[in-house]
């Protein structure tokens, strides 16, 4: 039997080249080594209020995207976290054995409550339903972005907890990083990483912005006071510019090096632009095919929800059966 592999993304925002390098690229690549689950998360959504029509929306947006980029349906399955309610449950049974210290040390709800006026509970809450959307599957792969690094460490501290406090229950999921790419920065703040809440008009490239605009935002990134590439001496702008270039193109380090040494900041970045706009066009043709075609990702949404159910209902089971909760059996 293969392992499993689940992940997720929050149908917030725009997706951008940080989602593409981090998360969907590495999905599209490993799908076939593992048996694969990839999840629009739309209960992490509402953490933080979102207008109903517009996240209506963006779950279907989010999912052609996932096709997009190269998710097989036929090989992997592609659905919306709420429409398998086994989530919610399971992460109200993992609330019960996480200390609310865990949760109020990590960087994310840090980050994301002081932006809040009134902070939701569920903002609180996002790490166990996150490690409920990993342990449900018993996943043992769960390849992401670094910023989600933390998270998967706190998903195994609780799966451990509850494997001590009820017996060996849960498979312990490894983070799995792409080597290049795992971190992309701002282009306008190349201090924090590239978001889709993040707000600015030159923040992130979206995976479905026009060639022309896509090149307008690369061509203002922020760099440093140098007037060339220099990889000993350079800042974070444009270390954050030549890491976009190398994980789009799997160029390996020492061809980097040969070829960005001594460039001059305004070529570096047609560079960048022409790779990322050539790397995306395929992916936005793709797009627009699956929007074409009525009816199609409502099938494929379908389709992945029942397959994983039963996995995730039969977790639920064996986790209200250790905990001595009521089950039917
Ligand atoms: P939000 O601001 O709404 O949290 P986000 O851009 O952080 O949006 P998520 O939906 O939270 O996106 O994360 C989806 C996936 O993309 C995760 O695997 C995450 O680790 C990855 N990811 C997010 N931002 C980056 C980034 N800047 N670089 C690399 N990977 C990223
Ligand atoms: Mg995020």
């Amino acid at each position: 039997m293969k392992a499993r592999v689940f992940s997720g993304v929050q149908p917030t925002g725009n997706l951008h080249i940080g989602n593409y390098l981090g998360a969907l690229k590495n999905w599209v690549k490993i799908q076939f080594d593992f048996e694969s689950i990839f999840c629009i998360v739309d209960l992490h959504a509402v953490t933080v209020y979102q207008t109903p029509s517009e996240l209506r929306a963006k779950i279907e947006e989010i999912a052609a995207l996932f096709l997009a980029a190269g998710i097989d349906p036929k090989h992997s399955a592609i659905m919306v976290q709420s429409s398998v309610p086994a989530h919610a449950e399971l992460a109200w049974m993992l609330t019960c054995v996480t200390p609310v210290g865990w949760l109020e040390r990590m960087t994310q709800y840090k980050a994301k409550s002081a932006a809040q006026e009134t902070v939701g509970d569920g903002l609180l809450q996002y790490p166990v339903l996150m490690a409920a959307d990993i342990l449900l599957y018993q996943a043992a792969i769960v390849p992401v972005g670094d910023d989600q690094s933390q998270h998967l460490e706190l998903a195994r501290d609780i799966a451990q907890r509850f494997n001590s406090l009820y017996g060996e229950t849960f498979v312990m999921p490894e983070t799995r990083l792409p080597t290049v790419g795992a971190r992309v920065m701002g282009l306008d703040d190349p201090e924090k990483k590239m978001s889709k809440s993040a707000t600015g008009s030159g923040h992130a490239v979206a995976l479905l912005d026009p060639p022309d605009q896509l090149k307008k935002k690369i061509m203002r990134a922020t760099t440093d006071s140098n007037p060339a590439v220099d990889f000993e001496t350079m800042g974070p702008g444009v270390a954050n510019l030549l890491s976009i270039f190398q994980a789009f193109g799997e160029w390996p380090d020492d061809r980097m090096k040969a070829h960005f040494s001594g460039m001059r900041y305004g070529d570096l970045k047609k560079q960048v632009a022409e790779m990322v706009s050539e790397s995306l066009k395929p992916l936005q043709e793709r797009y627009r095919q699956i929007l074409a075609e009525p009816g199609y990702l409502q099938g494929v949404l379908r389709a992945g929800a029942e397959l994983v159910a039963p996995i995730a209902n039969s977790t639920v089971e064996l986790v209200k059966e250790r905990m001595g909760l009521y089950t039917a059996r």
